[in-house]
C-alpha cells in the first residue's frame, strides 16, 4: 500500500527561532517587509530585493555582529574564554554522535592549529569555533569526543604564540534557550554528517533563517536548503549518499591508504596519541583507533572521516575566502534568510492538513 506513505519536509517556527530568539533581526524583517513573516513564513523572500542592496547588506551585518556581542559576552561568563565578535562564528551545536561528525570539526581544527603554528606569517582570519551537545548517558564514545574538544579548547585558547587566531569553545548544557542566542550569532552553520545519515536536521534550518550559511555535506534537508537558497549561497563537500552507501556495502575504502599517504592528517591523527592534547597518551587512543582499525564488525572510520577531510578542508577554505569579500558575504547571509520560507513548520502541518488529516480550518479572529 505504498499510497499510505508519504514524506513531509521537517520545519521550525519562526515565532520562536527568529521573532523571539533574534529580535534585532525580527524587527529589520518587519521594517523591510511588514509583519506577514511572523504567521506565513513564504513571505520572507520579499527580503530578497534587498540582496544587492549596500544599506541593507550593512544594517544585516551589523545586526549579526551586535548578536555575535551578545554570545561572546554569554561565554565569557561561562566559559571563562574571551572571543573576539569580529572573528567568524563558525559553530555546530547539535546532540553529540558519531554520525554528526563533531569529530571531523575538532580534526580540522587541530590541522588549522598546525598550520598557523608551521607559518605563522600565514593570512588568516580568526575564528571562534563553537560547539554545543549533550551525549547521552552511555555512550562513551560521544563523551571522549566532547572530552577532546575541551582538551584542544584548553591549549589552542592558551597558546599565546598563535595571537588568538584560533578560539574554541564547549558551551555547556545546549539546550532551546541558549540555541536561540547562538544561531542569532552564527556566521557559519556545520551540517556535516556523513551523507546518508541525517533524515533531515532541522538545527540546519534555524541557522538558515537567522543568516547563516550552510558548510555542509548533500545530506538530510541541506539538500533542500541548497535547492533553496542555490549552491552558491552555500559551501558543500564531501562524498555523495551514494558514494558512502556503495562503500558500506561493497568495501573499497580504507583509511589507512589515506593516513599512509597525507602527512598532514597523519600529524593530525598523532596527536591524539602523543601527549598534545592530554598528558595521559592512551585517553583519545579509541578515537585513534576507531578511524584506521577494523574491530570486529566495526569497520575504520565508519562515518568516511578521513576520506571527506581534505574536501571537509578544502570548503572551509572556500568559507574564510567568501568571508573576506564583506558584500559577497553579506549578500549569501541576507539571502539565506530570505530563501527561508519553505522551513517554517507551519508549511509542514499544513501538508499533514492537506494531505492526511484532512481537517478545516478555524479562523480565529484576535480581538
Ligand atoms: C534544533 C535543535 C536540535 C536538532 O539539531 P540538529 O542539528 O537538527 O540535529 C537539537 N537540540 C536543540 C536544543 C535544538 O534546538
Amino acid at each position: 500500500m505504498p499510497e499510505k506513505f508519504n514524506n513531509k519536509t521537517n520545519g521550525i517556527t519562526q515565532r520562536r527561532f527568529l521573532l523571539h530568539g533574534n529580535p534585532l533581526l525580527a524587527n529589520w524583517v518587519t521594517d523591510h517587509i511588514g509583519p506577514e513573516w511572523i504567521t506565513d513564513l513564504s513571505q520572507i523572500s520579499k527580503l530578497k530585493i534587498y540582496a544587492d542592496d549596500e544599506k541593507a547588506q550593512q544594517e544585516f551585518m551589523n545586526i549579526k555582529y551586535q548578536n555575535k556581542v551578545r554570545l561572546a559576552k554569554y561565554i565569557l561568563e561561562h566559559n571563562g574564554v574571551e572571543v573576539d565578535p569580529r572573528s567568524i562564528f563558525d559553530v555546530q551545536v547539535k546532540r553529540l554522535h558519531e554520525y554528526k561528525r563533531q569529530l571531523l570539526n575538532i580534526l580540522h581544527v587541530i590541522y588549522l592549529y598546525d598550520q598557523i603554528k608551521m607559518h605563522p606569517e600565514m593570512d588568516f582570519y580568526p575564528r571562534t569555533f563553537i560547539f554545543g551537545a549533550k551525549a547521552s548517558a552511555g555512550y562513551h564514545t560521544a563523551k571522549k569526543i566532547i572530552k577532546l574538544i575541551n582538551s584542544v579548547a584548553d591549549v589552542v585558547n592558551n597558546d599565546a604564540s598563535i595571537n588568538g587566531k584560533i578560539k574554541v569553545v564547549f558551551i555547556e548544557n545546549y539546550r532551546v534557550s541558549n540555541a536561540e542566542m547562538i544561531f542569532a550569532a552564527a556566521d557559519v552553520s556545520e551540517q556535516i554528517s556523513t551523507a546518508s545519515k541525517e533524515a533531515s536536521g532541522t538545527g540546519n534550518m534555524k541557522f538558515m533563517l537567522n543568516g547563516a550559511p550552510t558548510l555542509g555535506t548533500m545530506d538530510g534537508a541541506n539538500v533542500e536548503i541548497v535547492e533553496e537558497v542555490g549552491a552558491e549561497n552555500a559551501f558543500i563537500f564531501g562524498l555523495s549518499s551514494d558514494e558512502v552507501i556503495n562503500y558500506e556495502n561493497n568495501g573499497g575504502y580504507d583509511p589507512n591508504v589515506i593516513y599512509n599517504t597525507d602527512w598532514e592528517i597523519r600529524n593530525v591523527l598523532m596527536q591524539l596519541i602523543n601527549g598534545t592534547f592530554s598528558r595521559d597518551t592512551e585517553l583519545f587512543r579509541d578515537l585513534y583507533d576507531s578511524l584506521l582499525t577494523t574491530k570486529n564488525t566495526d569497520r575504520a572510520d565508519r562515518y568516511f572521516i578521513l576520506a571527506d577531510f581534505r574536501s571537509y578542508a578544502e570548503a572551509q577554505k572556500r568559507v574564510e575566502e567568501a568571508y573576506r569579500d564583506e558584500k559577497r558575504w553579506a549578500k549569501m547571509a541576507l539571502l539565506n534568510t530570505a530563501c527561508s520560507g519553505k522551513f517554517s513548520s507551519d508549511r509542514t502541518i499544513q501538508e499533514y492538513v492537506d494531505d492526511i488529516w484532512h481537517l478545516d480550518k478555524v479562523i480565529v479572529k484576535n480581538k
